[in-house]
């Protein structure tokens, strides 16, 4: 058997209405990525028996392996079965499968319930067909062969269809070391795409191997490299390639793969052995919220202060009322004083402030919608806070949102001895320009 590419087909009305995701395709293209088999084409229709069948007969005519999910429930609009009949045999009607029905029949007197008498439609299938056990729910996998091409239904709903892609499809894929697909990815923050690229130089090429793309999303880049060959060739390639790309995105990269800033940030933490307590104001707690995502983090997380009013930063956090009425709530001086405040208060060897704009009101001429200090106090500089100031552009949610990220990779440039100079996407130099509020 020869497998050179794929086709996934999704089927529902609720995917093409835009009501559910598609996230069964994506994993299934991962997951034969991983087996050396290359996803050619994404399709999802509606449920249709003659759009369903069409789809069938096309994919299966170009691809050596098609995966259908979706369509194989007991009610009238599942018609995956039918549509799979009309493909595989047309004219002829399907037959009944006496296995699959004692399978139906034992899976709900197992839970004490009576089988309505629609389930029976899912004991049918094209005459070629051979069902696939689907042990968490009662809809049973379908496995026939179109001519050269190996077709798998599956049931829709993912907790159903990825189990039973391990154990019913996964054995009948070619097996071989001699051609792999390996994905990974290199994160970073801090820096513009288009300088990613250009650091990037001819690594970016499209017809290389390693292949290597970038994205972007909130903020977060991502050096994406998809290495194709036999095993060892494939790992040698992506190891190099991930190499170059982390020396060529330094100081910017945090991380591989799935690894959150946070994460990143809170594992330098933690190593660092040091304490962090935090002084939020236009965030609202969303620095303090990313580092609770990291499991583990009470062992350097100590607390913090949300101070959006000035009344609360003087209190809390001992910001002058003189400090503030002279600069401002949004200024150095005020995100200086509210990092050496936290720290001061809480015992924390690292202190991180963050005021700001947020908009969309509250804007001048001097200090528009964006500007965002952040202030840092780590434990050999307590008295020399560094601040930075930033210009995001964006509404509120995407200030606030970069505001925090800035935070985070501040106090992780801080914790490996990143050179202040380092400058920040969005950031303003120097960060005392004050000239009026
Ligand atoms: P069952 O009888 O177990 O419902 P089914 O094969 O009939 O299986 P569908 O009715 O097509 O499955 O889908 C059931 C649910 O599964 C959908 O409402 C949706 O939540 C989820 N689902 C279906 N297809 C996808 C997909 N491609 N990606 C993500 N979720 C999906």
């Amino acid at each position: 058997l020869h497998v050179t590419t794929a086709a996934i087909l999704s089927i529902g009305d609720e995917l093409v209405l835009g009501q559910t995701a598609d996230t069964n395709a994506a994993w299934l293209s991962d997951q034969l990525a991983t087996r050396g088999i290359l996803t050619a084409e994404h399709r999802t229709v509606g449920d249709d028996r003659g759009a369903v069948a069409a789809a069938i007969r096309e994919l299966a005519a170009s691809a050596g392996l098609l995966i259908i999910t979706g369509g194989l429930g007991p009610t009238a609009d599942d018609l995956t079965r039918e549509a799979l009949g009309d493909a595989a045999h047309p004219g002829e009607s399907l037959v009944t499968d006496d296995g699959a029905i004692q399978h139906l029949a034992r899976w709900f007197q197992r839970r004490g319930r009576t089988m309505p008498a629609s389930n029976l439609r899912q004991a049918q299938r094209p005459r070629s067909a051979r069902f696939l056990p689907n042990p968490r729910g009662t809809a049973p996998g379908l496995a026939v062969t179109l001519r050269e091409t190996l077709i798998f239904a599956l049931p829709g709903p993912p907790a159903e269809m990825q189990p039973m892609f391990l154990d019913a499809v996964v054995p009948h894929l070619p097996r071989s070391d001699d051609h792999v697909i390996l994905t990974a990815a290199v994160n970073a923050f801090g820096f513009p795409e288009a300088e990613a690229a250009e650091r990037l130089g001819d690594l970016m090429e499209r017809d290389r191997n390693p292949l290597v793309g970038t994205t972007v999303s909130r903020g977060i880049l991502r050096g994406r490299v998809r290495s194709t060959g036999s095993a060892l060739e494939a790992r040698a390639a992506m190891d190099a390639a991930i190499a170059a790309i982390e020396r060529a995105w330094q100081p910017y990269v945090f991380g591989r793969d799935g690894e959150s800033l946070q994460e990143s940030a809170a594992g330098l933490l933690h190593r660092s052995g040091r304490s962090i307590a935090i002084a939020e104001s236009c965030t609202g707690g969303q620095l303090g919220a990313m580092l609770a995502d990291v499991p583990g983090i009470s062992a350097s997380f100590i607390g913090g202060w949300i101070t959006y009013s000035n009344p609360m930063k003087e209190s809390q956090l001992g910001v002058s009322a003189e400090l503030l009425r002279q600069h401002g709530a949004v200024s150095v001086a005020a995100a200086a004083a509210m990092a050496a405040g936290a720290r001061a208060r809480s015992g924390a060897d690292i202190a991180l402030s963050i005021t700001g704009i947020a908009g969309p009101e509250g804007g001048t001429p001097a200090k528009p919608v964006g500007t965002v200090f952040v202030g840092l106090i780590a434990g050999d500089d307590r008295d020399h806070p560094v601040v930075r100031r930033f210009q995001f552009s964006g509404d509120r949610a995407s200030i606030r949102d970069r505001a925090a990220k800035s935070a985070l990779q501040m106090l992780r440039w801080s914790l490996q001895g990143v050179a202040e100079d380092a400058p920040l996407l969005f950031e303003v130099r120097p960060a005392a320009v004050e000239a009026g509020r």
